[in-house]
């Protein structure tokens, strides 16, 4: 096994000969594959374009990866929502708080709609390589999980809608403090509107290929999110899905961290078949010594992952989250990219 895939996420699809200029670098920089970060604004005001920028990108060489970014404040991304903007239900509740929250329910059958709508128009409208499901979560609970216990016993989603499915499943009303029932709840609907939309893109293109991404979380017997995906194994094991992939580590986090959180990323996709994937931090901070990503991308191809990603393009220059030496950054990890393909291929 090696590193076979070096990929790279890119935002902004707004001029097909900006993105050219923009993909000629990105091979110049050691990337095979280019993870288009769709927005909601970009389906609704850019949509003509899109399907070009992907031609595009596959005339010079590039695979092509649809990142459904921050759709509904479900999936990670800092953009903003339309569908939040025009429904003011529909959205995830407090359990505790009884507040709606400003993240879609994706257990509605309104947001699971609009959800695969929009995905299937890419499936059919553009000849994408696949789709990447990017941190998918639920509101609550996140930095609350702690090895002393946690901060709040707040979660969600209490909406109508979630609250009438578990009790025609379970029989009584969804308990306000998270038990057993609710967690395996909550796993299995937020596997459904993945697995369904996947299969559906599978439908219309079989080749279609689906990456799911979930946080990088320790999920031990102390410490788990319950963002909903944080039980690899259902995850994994989703024959919808062709890649197991954990999300960025901060680059301060110690060694074994990466180490930890990479192993059973590898054991997870190995388990059920599926390809592996891990990622680099490349926008907002930086190693203190450019060497980390050495050595960081040493370690996951030691331990075996299939495929290395990076967010995001120029590491987010121009953005309030452009790492201090942005560019610099985006250079040490293309070097890291053509060094990761070489040893591959050699
Ligand atoms: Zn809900």
């Amino acid at each position: 096994m090696a590193i076979t895939q070096t990929a790279i996420s890119y935002y902004g699809l707004n001029y097909v000969e900006h993105a050219e200029q923009d993909f000629r670098e990105m091979l110049n920089h050691g990337c095979t594959t280019v993870i288009l970060a769709i927005t909601e604004f970009d389906m609704d005001f850019w949509f003509p374009n899109i399907p070009k920028i992907v031609d595009k990108a596959h005339e010079l060489g590039l695979r092509v990866l649809l990142d459904t970014w921050g759709v509904g404040k479900y999936f990670g991304g800092e953009q903003v929502s339309l569908f939040l903007q025009n429904n003011t239900e529909n959205r995830q509740v407090g359990a505790i708080s009884g507040e709606k929250l400003p993240h879609a329910c994706f257990n509605t059958q309104s947001f699971r709609d609009y959800f695969q709508r929009l995905c299937l128009k890419l499936a059919r409208e553009t000849k994408t390589d696949g789709f990447f499901w990017d941190e998918p979560h639920y509101a609550f609970p996140k930095s609350y999980a702690s090895i002393t216990g946690s901060a709040s016993d707040e979660w969600a989603c209490r909406c109508p809608v979630c609250m009438k499915k578990f009790r025609d499943y379970y029989g009584y009303e969804m308990p306000r403090i998270m038990n057993d029932d609710v967690k395996q709840f909550r796993w299995r609907e937020a596997l459904f509107i993945l697995e369904d939309t996947s299969r559906k893109i599978k439908e219309i293109n079989p080749k279609s290929e689906i990456t799911c991404c979930v946080h990088a979380t320790l999920n031990s017997y102390y410490v788990t999110e319950y963002r909903g995906y944080d039980n690899w194994d259902m995850v994994a094991a989703s024959p919808y899905f062709d890649v197991f992939s954990t999300t960025i580590i901060a680059w301060e986090l110690p060694e074994g961290f990466f180490e930890h959180i990479t192993r059973r990323t590898v054991d997870m996709a190995r388990k059920y078949g599926k390809q592996s994937e891990r990622w680099l931090m490349g926008y907002y901070k930086q190693p203190a010594d450019f060497a980390q990503i050495d050595k960081v991308v040493d370690l996951y191809d030691k331990l075996g992952v299939d495929r290395l990603g990076t967010w995001t393009y120029r590491g987010g220059y121009g953005t309030v989250l452009a790492a201090p030496d942005a560019l610099k950054l985006w250079d040490r990890i293309g070097e890291n990219y053509k060094r990761a393909l070489k040893k591959t291929r050699s």
